[in-house]
């Protein structure tokens, strides 16, 4: 009983405990029925059914305490992730941001490779609002955010920045790369249908992380390019470092 109880202490090992204990009592059992002279019928059955009383507590205390353990670990996992998103848009938020772009930025340092950043704002954001409500001006930004978040990589790293405005962190990616890649969000947020009389469109500053960046310098280079592109005259991409169709610096 003692090996019994031991043995259902393993952690994980549910299967295991139960075929070597069952194993082990058939085992006793035999063994006793022939080594121990003068049992009596009724002590043997007596231990038998003691043995059998054991092995199912151990496998009900096993299934409870597994049970617990799992919804303790799937509640973890929900807060964390709740930690993680804006309330209003479900992807990321600024926090979860932060925390990736320095992990980015410490992986590019040690390994080289390239990660590129679009921070884009919703164009005259504050209209729809005074407009239309704060409702409609929600609505709108979950719609920007929900159709970039479909036409992203699962790599990528989105979140709303704050207010109306958005940051995309891409991974293993280029300058070139993420221009066009802003480019094309530009196009799909054009694209967007909603009430008729509102045009949604956003601006783009498309920045890259060059080995002499800090995450501050990352974030002012996309936010100048971002501001670029809000002075040039809204709904267009600015880029630095390559030949952009719209703005660079
Ligand atoms: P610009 O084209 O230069 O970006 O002009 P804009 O009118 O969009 O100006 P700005 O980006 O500064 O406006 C942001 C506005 O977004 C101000 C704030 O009242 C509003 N806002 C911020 N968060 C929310 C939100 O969660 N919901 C709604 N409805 N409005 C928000
Ligand atoms: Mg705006």
């Amino acid at each position: 009983m003692v090996i019994t109880l031991a043995i259902y202490l393993l952690p994980n090992k549910i299967i295991l405990s139960q075929i070597i204990t069952i194993a082990f009592s058939i085992l006793f059992f035999i063994h006793s029925v022939e080594k121990v002279e003068g049992l009596r019928v009724n002590e043997f059955y007596r231990i038998i059914a003691y043995q059998i009383i054991l092995l199912v507590y151990c496998n009900i205390n096993y299934c409870w305490t597994e049970t617990n353990k799992r919804k303790k670990f799937t509640a973890n996992r929900e807060l964390l992730d709740l930690s993680a998103k804006d309330p209003l848009t479900g992807i990321y938020n600024r926090a979860k941001f932060d925390d990736e772009i320095k992990r980015w930025t410490s992986f590019s340092e040690r390994y080289g490779n390239s990660f590129s950043l679009i921070l884009f704002d919703i164009d005259d954001f504050k209209g729809i609002n005074d407009n239309y409500g704060h409702l409609v001006g929600d609505v709108v930004i979950k719609k920007v955010a929900a159709t970039i978040n479909k036409s992203i990589r699962d790599t990528d790293i989105f979140a709303r920045w704050g207010g109306d405005e958005f940051v995309l962190l891409l991974p293993n990616t280029d300058i070139q790369q993420a221009e066009e890649m802003a480019e094309r969000m530009r196009e799909y947020i054009r694209n967007i249908s909603y009430e008729p009389d509102i045009k949604i469109t956003c601006s783009f500053g498309v920045a890259a992380y060059d080995k002499n960046d800090t995450i501050q310098s990352l974030l002012r280079k996309a936010d100048k390019l971002l501001l670029l592109a809000k002075e040039s005259g809204k709904d267009r991409v600015a880029v630095s470092e390559v030949k952009s169709t719209t703005s660079q610096i």
